[in-house]
């Protein structure tokens, strides 16, 4: 397998105290002129970023556990990614695939279709974002099935458009006051094992929780999409219990409504896989991506059953935008980094090196209710000592912790109480470790 070379040292340094001099004149300048809807989690402004190192622009290095929001994980520089985007934009920018069509797209289209799960006939489709994919998905279920309903889950995040809007589950910040929403989008309950009211159920008998609800509030024949996020990105990296996903899917086969997987944060190797859904061998008739796909090149698509998505009229699906050439040419590179550097198996990695050390960390200290997570998409949700109470403030304590100390961590969760881990999978096993001692003093000092 290749080693991997960085551009960049890969030590956290702080310089100062920061937001820098730098920074600060930034901040003003964009408090004058961008909108405050517009929030950022960091207070400085990038300068260069490569393999597990994120430099600001006052010359302070931090380690990203962030990438992006699970975007770069082959890295914000990889040099196959930076080559075939320098190689195309010397050719063209942009001609639209409606308009004159180019090789990159059609290339893309042949990887996921390879790579996604199941080996039937497939058809894909390329835009912009995770949120016009998830729109594009539910257009084509509707179309394929002549039906109306939208099943999604409690702690769902499926974007910030209207309808993806609709589809998310929670209110603040996403939602409140943006309203009124799409029709026909209907709510049931997940499987959150932590937060089960029965420690005991189990996937399929959660499953059979939520097909109730479908069969009670809107019928099957009603119904033309499920829509599941593999594990729950936004929601608080909530992994179902075994046999949840399987069993939803099968009855969706039984009951000819599709089965979309929105993996557009589990996607390209974040879990250990290719997509989520292999860990529990469910094939979706739908799979949207985005994010991983293009190595930070705005990208995303939609794969799926032939039969389903050449159900729509020509010029049915489509966008200016669509699958920009350079945003291919990046997808091509990205793909070629994550097979090159065996990122699937880097992922694991990070699972083990992380787990290992939280798992005995959650032993010791009272306000870890829960670590869980596949691969490099890990999560720690935190409580107050002796009860399952969220515990938002210590969260984001730890964030800021981390992050005064050079370590950018996210947070997340439909309670806010959700620390979650998203390394660029091409981070070093050292760099992670200096990370993890960070980010144990971090939760350590809240006890
Ligand atoms: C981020 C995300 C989206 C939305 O993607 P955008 O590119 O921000 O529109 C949709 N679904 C999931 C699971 C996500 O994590």
């Amino acid at each position: 397998m290749a080693e991997i070379q960085y551009r960049l040292e890969q030590k956290r340094r702080i310089v100062g105290d920061f937001p820098g001099p730098k920074s600060s004149a930034l901040n003003e300048r964009r408090q004058a002129v961008v909108a405050s809807g517009v929030a950022s989690g960091v207070p400085v402004y990038a300068a260069d970023a490569d393999g597990g190192i994120l430099h600001d622009v006052d010359g302070n290095s931090f380690i990203d556990l962030a990438a992006g929001i699970a975007v770069t994980g082959v890295g914000a520089s990889a040099p196959a990614v930076v080559g075939a985007v320098k190689e195309q934009v010397e050719h063209f920018t942009h001609s639209c695939f409606m308009v004159t069509p180019y090789e990159g797209y059609v290339r893309v289209a042949e990887l996921l279709n390879e790579l996604t799960p199941g080996d039937h006939e497939k058809r894909s489709v390329l835009f912009n974002s995770g949120a016009e994919a998830v729109e594009n998905a539910v257009k084509v279920a509707r179309l394929a099935t002549g039906r109306d309903a939208i099943v999604a889950f409690d702690h769902a995040y499926h974007g910030r458009t209207n309808l993806t809007m609709g589809l998310t589950a929670k209110s603040m910040p996403y939602k409140a006051n943006f309203g009124p929403f799409a029709p026909e989008i209907y709510r049931v309950p997940m499987s959150y094992p932590y937060r089960e009211e029965n420690p005991e159920i189990t996937g399929p008998e959660a499953a059979q929780r939520a097909i109730l609800a479908i069969e009670k509030q809107i019928g099957a024949e009603s119904v033309a999409a499920i829509l599941l996020e593999p594990i729950q990105g936004e929601g608080g990296f909530i992994v179902p219990a075994e046999g949840f996903m399987p069993a939803l899917a099968d009855w969706a086969k039984e009951k000819g409504i599709v089965f979309i997987a929105d993996e557009v944060q589990s996607g390209f190797c974040r879990t250990g896989a290719w997509f989520a859904s292999e860990h529990e061998g469910v094939v979706p008739d739908i799979v949207a991506t985005a994010k991983g796909i293009a190595g930070g090149m705005p990208l995303s698509a939609i794969t799926g059953r032939a039969e389903l998505m050449d159900a729509v009229h020509p010029g049915g699906l489509g966008g200016t935008y669509g699958g920009n050439p350079v945003a291919c040419a990046a997808a091509i590179g990205a793909i070629q980094t994550m097979k090159d550097y065996d990122l699937n198996g880097r992922a694991k990695q990070i699972e083990t090196q992380v787990m290992g050390r939280l798992r005995s960390l959650a032993r010791n200290v009272d306000i870890i209710g829960d670590v869980r997570g596949r691969g490099a998409m890990l999560a720690i949700e935190l409580v107050n000592p002796g009860t399952k109470e969220p515990n938002a403030e210590a969260t984001k304590a730890i964030a800021a912790f981390c992050q005064k100390e050079g370590v950018i961590i996210l947070t997340c969760g439909t309670y806010g109480n959700v620390v979650r881990l998203l390394p660029p999978l091409v981070i070093g096993e050292d760099l992670l470790d200096d990370a993890l001692d960070v980010l144990e003093a971090a939760i350590r000092a809240q006890v």
